[in-house]
């Protein structure tokens, strides 16, 4: 399916899809700043603990870089003439960061948790600054990949930036096949047991799925116990759109609809559009 015929379907991703597409080319104009590769071996020993990569000492990787890109990012968006709501909220956020000292260092910081930047729109920040930030890493998540023994990690949260999961693939064909978490913040993929829920670490825990009308590769896993979610691809092959977290976003007001909890970061909790 292609993206225009999905957004046919589900009008009211339209406000979303655009500003995607806005920020797709504002990033695209901005010059990714060079990334230091860890040395592996450094990060080994954290690794083996379950320390993301992002939060070890031991791998020291320079985060200021990708706060410039975001804030680039934010500034680019800004000064493009356009009128509505959404325009407005990103002037707001564009001149309350410019207010900011060390504002590069201290997104980097906000996107890992810290909570001393606090901008009008939080939501809109942390999706724009992980946007751009996940450009930046983009050489290192894909070296770590490589590099990483999935069998040693198969834990609930982002062996990069530690984040839940937002959605889950189910991937390759039996016997080998398995379940992938997705990131929707820094972009890597990991592997996780098949059953089980990567919320409530309730081992016994099998998730309830919920097939989703009209869409025979997607579908919601819950989890009777904690009442988290996973918003899933069953397939292969367009893992670029289908697991961008705004092209489910209908998944996640079913989810709402039926009393089930988002625990993932959620990137789009401002108001989209209007
Ligand atoms: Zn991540
Ligand atoms: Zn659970």
């Amino acid at each position: 399916m292609t993206s225009e015929a999905w957004l046919e379907a589900h009008a009211y991703l339209r406000p979303l899809a655009d500003l995607s597409v806005r920020v797709d080319r504002v990033l695209a104009g901005i010059d990714v700043l060079d990334v230091r590769i860890p040395d592996w071996e450094d990060y080994r020993a954290d690794f083996l603990a379950g320390v993301p990569l992002l939060s070890s000492a031991n791998a020291a990787l320079e985060l200021e870089p990708g706060g410039r890109m975001a804030g680039a990012l934010v500034e680019g968006l800004a000064s493009e003439a356009s009128s509505g709501k959404l325009a407005e909220e990103i002037r707001a956020l564009a001149t309350s960061l410019r207010g900011e000292p060390q504002v590069s260092r201290r997104i980097a910081d906000f996107l890992l948790g810290d909570d001393t930047l606090t901008p009008p729109l939080p939501g809109l920040l942390r999706y724009l600054a992980w946007t751009a930030m996940a450009r930046f890493l983009r050489p290192v998540v894909t070296s770590f990949a490589g590099w990483r023994d999935e069998e040693r990690w198969l834990r609930r949260y982002c062996p990069t930036c530690g984040s839940l999961p937002a959605m889950a693939q189910l991937a390759g064909v039996e016997p080998g096949r398995v379940r992938l978490l997705s990131c929707g913040c820094c972009g890597t993929r990991w592997q996780f047991k098949r059953t089980g829920c990567p919320f409530c670490e309730s081992d016994s825990q099998r998730l309830a799925s919920v097939a989703i009308e009209g869409e025979p590769g997607l579908r919601i896993d819950h989890c009777e116990s904690c009442g988290g979610y996973l918003k899933t691809y069953n397939g292969q092959g367009n893992e670029a759109f289908l697991l961008s977290d705004w092209s489910s976003l209908h998944l996640d007001l079913i989810a709402h609809d039926r009393g089930l909890k988002r625990l993932a970061v959620s990137l789009y909790e401002f108001e989209p559009g209007a």
